[in-house]
């Protein structure tokens, strides 16, 4: 496959056009993934070795010029001796607390002049306390670079329309998709709209702009997709919907197929570190990008997870120098894979379960990621909106929006389906709201774990 299925670059010199010469930062994108078509092959063992060499950099830097790490790891890290994952992974980890108190001691005091100019950035809070993380130029350079890897990937065809609907970005209409492709790319428009609208303003909204590509949050592409559905207008150049920023239930891939015959795409990626995972080209489950970062996702004592095991995702930035983040738990789980048939030698996830607060705990600190069967029939069409939460141990409350009370027969139904995904001995309550409000950073989570001893941790 090659890199730029559909594209044309853009010449930044004067009378020459083909073969294109971009401009420098667009080169160093397109250097980038020049290698990163060829990485993606490798075996793990292999990128394990790449990932040791750029490791052993980072951490002679992250010892010198840290304070955090220099009081932290004491003699734990010798700059001495060759590194190896066993030593590697042995570095105790930094939690999403410390990364929000420990602000100042995490700076880097000497950043190498190549990385370019340093900038903070923000998570969107939808955990309740925002994290801050200082990035270089570089950061941007790997983020465009993997945008284009995922682009390549599903094989967009960038001249078309993208529209998005999201939260926590600037709304208008614009001539480029965006930073990846704006300059180095010849690419189509691009339309960005906020989340605070109901969906079916959203809708007709997409109608106007006849989009090929859109991009939003996996709770509004269901909703916009059943309301097409349900006799909506369709939306007929609609080639692909990309979803991000909350778990993607198999149910949302199943409407947009009923919906507009189309694919689902969705990527995994957090503020501290850009993107994590990438969906494969060829599956419903995602390729880490181990390029840009180290990704380890381990049970409750620290031991990485086999295949089918839930667990913490913990992160190392290969190229952050400004802020270095060195085995960061980012507080959210994950569930590894078998190796993927498609022969990217990219590490597997199999499933994407989201933030500690998604997770069901027993009262002997056992977790699960619950689903509730979403597409059953026990679920009447009267449901607006829904969301699950745990209030105690073992006390689930079902919210529903409905636009028509529900029978006892209903609720029973509903009752034992919930039930009946949980481990024994939780009761259920029915609560009836007129809404179910988004987090602060405009997204929608279908379960909600609200013991307030859990959620007085912030770092797990
Ligand atoms: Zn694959």
């Amino acid at each position: 496959m090659g890199a730029t299925p559909y594209w044309q670059i853009e010449s930044a010199v004067t009378g020459v056009c083909w073969p294109a010469l971009p401009a420098p930062g667009g080169a160093s994108v397109l250097a980038l993934l020049f290698w990163l078509e060829r990485t993606q092959w490798l075996t793990l063992e292999r990128l394990r070795e790449h990932q040791l060499r750029q490791l052993q950099v980072l951490l002679r830097h992250a010892l010198v010029t840290v304070p955090y790490y220099r009081d932290r790891w004491g003699g734990a890290y010798d700059p001495a001796t060759p590194l190896t994952f066993e030593r590697f992974t042995a570095l105790p980890l930094l939690t999403r607390r410390e990364l929000q108190e420990q602000f100042e001691h995490l700076k880097s005091r000497s950043v190498p002049p190549g990385h370019g100019g340093i900038r903070e950035s923000k998570s969107s809070g939808s955990t309740g306390t925002p994290v801050r993380i200082l990035k270089t130029r570089l950061s941007g350079l790997f983020w465009n670079a993997f945008t284009l890897r995922d682009h390549a990937w599903h094989r967009r065809d960038l001249r078309g329309k993208l529209a998005t609907i999201r939260a926590g970005i600037p709304e208008g209409e614009f001539e480029h998709w965006g930073a990846a492709t704006a300059g180095l790319v010849a690419d189509g428009p691009s339309a960005v709209r906020g989340v605070r609208d109901s969906v079916q303003s959203q809708l007709r909204w997409l109608e106007q702009q006849q989009p090929d590509y859109l991009m939003t949050y996996p709770s509004i592409a269901a909703e916009l997709a059943k309301l097409v559905i349900s006799g909506g207008n369709r939306l007929p150049r609609l080639r692909e919907v990309r979803t991000l920023g909350e778990q993607l239930a198999p149910e949302v891939r199943a409407l947009c197929r009923e919906a507009w015959s189309v694919p689902v795409r969705d990527v995994y990626s957090a503020e501290e570190v850009g993107y994590i995972a990438l969906q494969c080209p060829e599956h419903e489950h995602y390729h880490t990008v181990e390029e840009g970062l180290l990704v380890e996702i381990l049970d409750e004592q620290d031991r990485p997870c086999a295949p089918g095991q839930l667990g913490r995702v913990v992160l190392t930035s290969l190229h952050n120098f400004a802020m270095p983040l060195i085995r960061y738990e980012l507080g959210d789980y994950a569930e590894p894979g078998e190796p993927c048939a498609c022969g990217r030698g990219l590490p597997v996830l199999r499933r994407l379960a989201g933030r500690v607060r998604n997770i069901l705990v027993t009262a002997t600190g056992e977790r699960y990621w619950p689903t509730f069967e979403p597409r059953s029939p026990a679920w009447p069409a009267s449901i607006r909106q829904r969301q699950i939460a745990q209030i105690e141990y073992d006390l689930i409350e079902l919210r529903l929006v409905s636009e028509a009370a529900l029978s006892v027969e209903q609720e029973g139904r509903l009752r034992a389906l919930i039930l009946s995904r949980l481990p024994a001995g939780f009761r259920l309550r029915f609560d009836y709201r007129a809404q179910i409000a988004r987090s602060s950073g405009g997204k929608y989570e279908d379960f909600v774990c609200e013991i307030p001893a859990r959620l007085t941790d912030g770092s797990r």
